[in-house]
């Protein structure tokens, strides 16, 4: 029988393999030189087969097969096997001729998308993107679904227990909530002055404020660093040392702002785990969906309120003087809620950001249905987003073009981003119970916010599915209504208009 010793000392091999991935690939997104790019890739490609090794060894069939019944094993520890099986169980498997065939398809497809994003021509994806899409299906098959719905085995990858049937009445109640606010705001709505963004804030003084911000918010910066990409992101080098990045843009000194904030929601979650569960599955986020609840709640629920930036005025007056002179908190809070259709999801507002995803969901369903053909495509990208959005793309490098998912085989992974934003409103009403959240933010005492969610969250680890976990905390399942009452109470307020939701 293989000791617990052993098992994790094989668990912390996997777990530093997956870390140094993590610091090559940081590297490369940061300061890595262009012509690095050659050894970096076999460098990755490297460590990606030895930790495909480490997993697939035949040692573990013994271990995963026998682990229910032992009794010289923790609950605790049977959880971390019973959450590694099912890992492992996807590994497995895909065969070895698929994950290469894949991995190549995906670094042409790579490649492809980026030349017909610079043309704006979809046409010169599609072949390799459909080379992408074939193998994907087998992909699918191979890692097994129900009831024909292959769509369903890749929104499982990406949130555990997410299918079709799970998702559907959420986006479609989503869906209704969003247009319904949009539309208000767009009728009665006085759009924001943005005039603030017509001077020049240096660089040093907003990575000085950044830097100032991410202590206040409980952001270990012995254990975590903030650097900065052209992609704003956040990776875990291990539990001690958590990596940031955030974009300045010299006429807006919010874009660095808003981007700290969403990714120390991300870093606050990595440093949150407990150090006697590091490497193992209980010291790992509960899915993507649950983390983007945590970026989304620090820049949201807390970073886009009025208590926020009352908070936080004296100190950006102070750092940019005189540039924010003549300006106020109550400004400020309408011009960084500003609710406007826009062509591109990344800069979305939290408003319209769940029909940029909408629009996508329902193109990958079509396209496992068989419904469309790749094709097809572009077409409904346009009709959904003038639907959804009233809006039409001018052309395919800010419509279809716009998103890099598809060339990775990312299919299925926009509902978690959708669903990090109803997390982050069923977390804020339920944590509103227990605490006076906007005393304590117009205070800048985060601590019990941050408390809340280590107690609540961070420390499980993955011990509970999102599923479990919701229900733990706030007594009920995910409930686009929160997300609802949330946007009520928000633009209310920014706007001065009512708006009924239900
Ligand atoms: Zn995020």
């Amino acid at each position: 029988m293989v000791s617990w010793e052993d098992i994790s000392a094989r668990l912390k091999e996997i777990s530093l393999l997956e870390k140094t991935l993590a610091l090559l690939s940081w590297d490369q997104e940061t300061y890595m030189p262009p012509s690095g790019a050659r050894v970096r890739s076999e460098e990755i490609s490297l460590v990606v087969r030895l930790w495909h090794e480490r997993i697939c060894d035949p040692v573990w069939d013994e271990i995963l097969n026998s682990f229910v019944s032992r009794d010289d094993l923790s609950t605790d520890q049977k959880r971390i096997l019973e959450i590694f099986k099912r890992d492992r169980d996807k590994e497995v498997k895909i065969p070895v001729d698929l994950a290469t065939a894949l991995a190549t398809a995906v670094s042409e497809a790579f490649q492809a998308w980026h030349e017909a994003k610079k043309a704006s021509d979809f046409s010169l994806f599609l072949p390799a993107l459909d080379k992408v899409f074939q193998l994907s299906l087998v992909k699918a098959a191979a890692l097994g679904y129900e009831r024909q719905r292959a769509y369903d085995a890749f929104l499982d990858l990406h949130e555990e227990g997410l299918t079709e049937e799970v998702f559907d009445p959420i986006a479609h109640e989503t869906l209704g909530i969003m247009q319904r606010v949009r539309e208000a705001i767009q009728e009665k709505g006085t759009p924001p002055a943005k005039d603030f963004l017509r001077q020049v804030y240096p660089r040093e003084k907003q990575k000085s404020l950044c830097e100032w911000l991410l202590p206040c918010l409980g952001f270990d910066t012995q254990r975590g660093r903030l650097d900065t990409s052209p992609h704003p992101f956040s990776t875990t080098l291990a539990r001690d040392d958590v990596r940031l990045t955030t974009r300045y843009d010299e006429h807006d000194p919010f874009v660095a702002l808003y981007g700290v904030l969403h990714e120390a929601g991300h870093g606050l979650y990595e440093q949150g785990f407990l150090s006697e569960w590091e490497h193992t599955p209980l010291a790992q986020a509960v899915s993507l969906g649950i983390h983007e609840s945590q970026s989304r709640f620090w820049e949201n629920q807390i970073g886009r309120s009025l208590e926020f930036l009352e908070w936080i005025w004296p100190t950006m007056q102070h750092i940019f003087s005189p540039l924010l002179d003549g300006w106020t908190p109550q400004k400020i809070f309408h011009a960084v809620n500003e609710v406007k259709p826009s062509l591109i999801r990344t800069e979305a507002d939290e408003v319209t950001y769940g029909l940029h995803i909408l629009v996508r969901y329902e193109i990958e369903k079509k396209l496992f249905h068989g419904e469309i053909g790749l094709g097809d495509a572009p077409e409904v990208w346009n009709s959904l987003y003038h639907q959804y959005l009233g809006i039409t793309p001018p052309d395919e490098a800010r419509g279809i073009l716009q998103d890099i998912h598809w060339s990775h085989g990312s299919f299925g992974y926009f509902p978690t981003y959708l669903l990090g934003n109803l997390y982050a409103a069923q977390w804020y009403a339920t944590m509103q119970k227990t605490l006076d959240i906007s005393s304590l933010v117009k205070k800048g005492e985060f601590g019990p916010l941050l408390q809340w969610m280590r107690e609540n969250i961070h420390y499980h680890g993955r011990r509970y599915e999102a599923e479990v976990l919701v229900k733990r905390i706030s007594g009920e399942p995910l409930r686009p209504r929160f997300f609802a009452q949330y946007l009520k109470g928000r633009y209310e307020a920014v706007y001065g208009i009512s708006l009924s939701l239900s």
